[in-house]
C-alpha cells in the first residue's frame, strides 16, 4: 500500500527530456516507483489525466529570511501555491546565522524592525532552530558575507584588519561545514561597497580548501561537477557599472574555478539596457572557456532573473550614492541644505526614468503612500516629482520600498532565454492579508513561476516544457548540490507539483498583487499533500536541508 499514488499523468523527470506518461507512486516521503502501476492501491490516489507532473520548483533566490517572514509566516502559502517546494535563502550578503553577537543589523535594508527573539548564534544552531520550528517549504541557507563582516566591524565602514579578516574567514568555513551551501556577498550595498577584490578572493579560496566546487572526473570524460559551495553575487552596480561589475566577479570565478550565482541579473535605466547583451555573452565566454567547460555536468557560472521589467527596491538606491554616505542624519542635512539640494536636484532628473513611473511599495508607519504612485504624491502636495520624493524620504524615517519600472522585457527575456539563468522569485512569504498593513508586494511574491510558464512556454513559446520545467527544477538543483532533489526518480524525495498545462498562468499584478495563480493543482512535499485544489494544508512539511 503506497501513501500516494498519481495515475496517468504526463511526468516531466527534470531532465530535459520529453513527458513519459506513467504513474508515480509515494511511501514514506519519497518516489518508490514510476512505471505502469495500474492495478496498485494507495491511501491517496491521484487521477492526474491530461495534467503535467513535475519535480517541485526550486527558487534559488528567496528573500523569506530577509524580511523574516519565514519565521513569522513559515506557511509559506504564497511560495506553495505558485509550485515551489525548495527555497535557498541567505542571498545578497545577508544571512539570518551565524551571529556572533546575536544580532540582525544586516538587515535593516529589508525589514523595519527586528522583532524576533534571537536564540541561536551558529549555522548549526539557527538550523537546528528552523527543524523544530518546522516550515512550509524545504529551506536551505547561504552564509551571508555581509551578516558575518557587519557583525565583527559593529557595523562600520572600514577595511578589515589582518586578524579580523582571518576570523571572517574561519566563521565562514564553519558555517559551510554546518550545513549552508555556500556564500553570498551583496556588493552594491552601502557597507560591501568598498570592500575590494582581496577579501573575496579570500573567502572564495576558502571556500575552494573546503570542497573543491569545480570537479573534474577524468574517468568519466569530461563530465564536470559543480556541486561544491558556491559563491552568489549582488552585483556591485546593477546601471551604468553592470560590466565593470560583472567583469569583477567573473574574474574570481575564472582564476578560482569557483562556482558562481549572479543574484538578480539586470540592468536599470533605458541608458544601459545596451550592456545586457554584452553581460550575458560575458557569462558565455567563461563558460565555454575550454579550462572551465563543463559538457553535461552544470556550468561554471549562472544567474537567476525575475520575468517582470519592474523592480521592488529601497528608495535610497534611486538616490544619488554621495547623498546616503554618512546615514540618515547626513542625508537629511544635505536635503535642508539649499545649494546641496539644488545639485541633487540636477543628478536626480538625469536619471529621472528611475523615478518617473515610481510607485510606492512599503512606507513604513506611514502606510498611507503604500500603492501610490510618485505623480500622485507630487499633486497631492503640490510639489515637483523630485521635491515630493525628498519630502517621503523626510517623512518616512524607516526604509522605504519602491516599485520601478526601470528594466527591459527585451532584456529580461534574453535572460531568460539563456542557457545559463535560472528563474527565482526574488521574494518573501506573503499571504491574501498582508496587504491590508499597508505593504504592497511585487507580483512576483505570488506569481513568479507560473508567469514564466505562461509568458514564456504558452503565450511566447520560447522554450519547450520539458526545457522550461527543467531550468526550475533538476538545473537548479544540480547547481545548490541537492542530491535527492530536483527530478522525479525513484529514492528521491517526493516533491511534487501537479498542473493544467492549460490553465496555468499568473493573475497577480501590480495593482492588485495578492491573487493565487491558476492551473497549479497538487503540492505534494516530501511525499505528503501540501495543496489540492484550493485546499491548503496548513501544515508544515518542509525539511531543513544542510550540504554535507
Ligand atoms: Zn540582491
Amino acid at each position: 500500500m503506497y501513501d500516494i499514488l498519481i495515475k496517468n499523468g504526463a511526468i516531466f523527470d527534470g531532465t530535459e527530456t520529453e513527458a513519459k506518461k506513467a504513474d508515480l507512486a509515494i511511501k514514506n516521503g519519497k518516489i518508490i516507483a514510476i512505471g505502469s502501476l495500474k492495478n496498485e492501491k494507495a491511501k491517496t490516489e491521484i487521477n492526474a489525466d491530461n495534467r503535467f507532473i513535475t519535480p517541485g520548483f526550486i527558487d534559488i533566490n528567496n528573500d523569506a529570511d530577509h524580511d523574516l517572514s519565514l519565521l513569522k509566516m513559515p506557511e509559506a502559502e504564497n511560495l506553495l501555491r505558485q509550485g515551489i517546494t525548495t527555497i535557498v535563502g541567505g542571498n545578497c550578503g545577508a544571512s539570518l546565522a551565524p551571529l556572533i553577537s546575536g544580532s540582525l543589523l544586516s538587515l535593516d535594508k529589508w525589514v523595519k524592525t527586528i522583532d524576533f527573539n534571537i536564540s541561536w548564534q551558529t549555522m548549526k544552531e539557527f538550523l537546528n532552530f528552523l527543524t523544530k520550528k518546522q516550515l512550509g517549504v524545504n529551506f536551505a541557507t547561504l552564509v551571508g558575507w555581509g551578516t558575518v563582516r557587519a557583525d565583527i566591524t559593529q557595523n562600520q565602514f572600514r577595511p578589515l584588519k589582518k586578524e579580523e579578516l582571518e576570523e571572517l574567514k574561519f566563521i565562514i568555513k564553519s558555517s559551510i561545514t554546518q550545513g549552508a551551501f555556500g556564500v553570498s556577498f551583496g556588493l552594491g550595498y552601502n557597507l560591501e561597497q568598498a570592500v575590494g577584490l582581496t577579501e573575496i578572493q579570500a573567502i572564495a579560496q576558502v571556500i575552494k580548501e573546503k570542497k573543491a566546487y569545480f570537479e573534474r572526473s577524468e574517468k568519466k570524460g569530461s563530465r564536470a561537477i559543480a556541486r561544491g559551495p558556491y559563491l552568489a553575487f549582488h552585483l556591485r552596480n546593477e546601471s551604468e557599472g553592470l560590466l565593470s561589475s560583472m567583469r569583477e566577479v567573473l574574474e574570481v570565478a575564472g582564476k578560482e574555478k569557483a562556482s558562481l550565482e549572479i543574484s538578480h541579473l539586470k540592468v536599470e535605466g533605458k541608458d544601459n539596457f545596451d550592456s545586457f547583451p554584452e553581460a550575458l555573452k560575458m557569462v558565455q565566454k567563461v563558460n565555454q572557456e575550454p579550462a572551465l567547460l563543463s559538457q553535461d555536468g552544470p556550468e561554471l557560472v549562472n544567474f537567476d532573473i525575475f520575468p517582470y521589467d519592474y523592480n521592488v527596491e529601497s528608495l535610497y538606491l534611486i538616490l544619488p550614492e554621495w547623498l546616503a554616505i554618512g546615514g540618515r542624519e547626513v542625508l537629511l542635512k544635505n536635503i535642508h541644505d539649499g545649494i546641496v539640494r539644488k545639485k541633487l536636484i540636477e543628478d536626480m532628473k538625469k536619471k529621472k526614468y528611475l523615478y518617473q513611473d515610481l510607485i510606492i511599495a512599503d512606507s513604513g508607519e506611514r502606510w498611507w503612500f503604500a500603492g501610490k504612485t510618485l505623480e500622485a504624491i507630487a499633486q497631492d502636495f503640490n510639489l515637483s516629482l523630485e521635491d515630493a520624493l525628498l519630502k517621503i524620504i523626510e517623512l518616512c524615517e524607516k526604509r522605504v520600498l519602491v516599485f520601478v519600472k526601470s528594466l527591459s522585457l527585451e532584456n529580461v527575456e534574453k535572460g531568460i532565454l539563456s542557457p545559463y539563468s535560472f528563474v527565482a522569485s526574488n521574494s518573501g512569504i506573503y499571504n491574501l492579508n498582508s496587504g491590508e498593513k499597508g505593504t504592497w508586494v511585487h507580483p512576483r511574491a505570488f506569481g513568479a513561476f507560473p508567469k514564466f510558464l505562461n509568458d514564456y512556454v504558452k503565450v511566447k513559446k520560447l522554450f519547450s516544457w520539458e526545457k522550461a520545467l527543467h531550468k526550475i527544477t533538476g538545473k537548479v538543483a544540480d547547481k545548490i548540490g541537492l542530491k535527492d532533489r530536483g527530478y522525479l526518480k525513484e529514492n528521491y524525495f517526493a516533491d511534487i507539483v501537479i498542473f493544467n498545462p492549460d490553465k496555468i498562468k499568473d493573475k497577480a499584478s501590480l495593482k492588485n498583487p495578492f491573487q493565487y495563480p491558476e492551473g497549479i493543482e497538487t503540492v505534494i512535499l516530501n511525499g505528503a499533500l501540501a495543496y489540492q485544489k484550493g485546499i491548503f494544508s496548513h501544515e508544515r512539511l518542509g525539511q531543513i536541508l544542510r550540504k554535507d
